[in-house]
């Protein structure tokens, strides 16, 4: 099993954002996963590193996948929550919260060489 796709899509942005800041080659990426975001860290960290950084500007970078909690708030009072039971808010009652993080996967910092 494999992560291809995804790690396809993570390595373009991993791209734009070494061209944006001049970088020839990238030593250090540091990846946050969404506890929510329905990826098995361990197949992307495999896919990223094992297929898609050899050859590139990414080959031998150093790699740390971070799973970041999911997080709710409340759209009435902007209480925030990290607890994937709270159903509604504590503050004022409100049953709609919003997921703000915890379902995507971004790249949360990026180091390299110009
Ligand atoms: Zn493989
Ligand atoms: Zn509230």
């Amino acid at each position: 099993m494999h992560e291809l796709g995804l790690a396809e899509e993570i390595f373009k942005n991993i791209e734009e954002l070494a061209k944006k800041n001049n970088l020839k080659k990238i030593t250090k990426i540091r990846i946050k996963v969404g506890e929510q975001a329905g990826v098995e860290e361990e197949l992307l960290e495999h896919s990223l590193i094992d297929h898609r950084f050899p050859g590139t500007l990414a080959e031998g970078a150093e790699l740390e996948i971070v799973q970041e909690k999911v997080r709710f708030r409340c759209p009435k009072c902007n209480q925030e929550y990290e607890n994937i039971t709270v159903a509604k808010c504590n503050s004022c009652g409100n049953e709609n919260l919003e997921i703000i993080a915890g379902t995507e996967i971004y790249i949360d910092h990026l180091e390299g060489e110009d």
